[in-house]
């Protein structure tokens, strides 16, 4: 059995005709299930967006340091 996510992620592989590239890239944004179709919560993608960025700025921080 599929979890909601993982079916979401399945059906934007279909409408994208199973391009991964195409569903990343998908411009229908007022679609309901685009913020869902990178088979991901999108406050995960976001949080991990966040820890990308500090990390960043901790290495960015270092290199001024040096
Ligand atoms: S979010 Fe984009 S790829 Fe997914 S179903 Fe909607 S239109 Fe298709």
């Amino acid at each position: 059995m599929l979890t909601p996510l993982k079916a979401i992620r399945k059906k934007c592989l279909e409408c994208s005709n199973y391009q991964y590239k195409e569903v990343e890239l998908c411009p229908i944004k007022d679609c309901p299930l685009y913020p869902y179709r990178l088979g991901k919560r999108p406050s995960t993608i976001k949080g991990n967006a966040k820890k990308h960025e500090i990390a960043n700025d901790i290495l960015i921080e270092g290199v001024k340091d040096d």
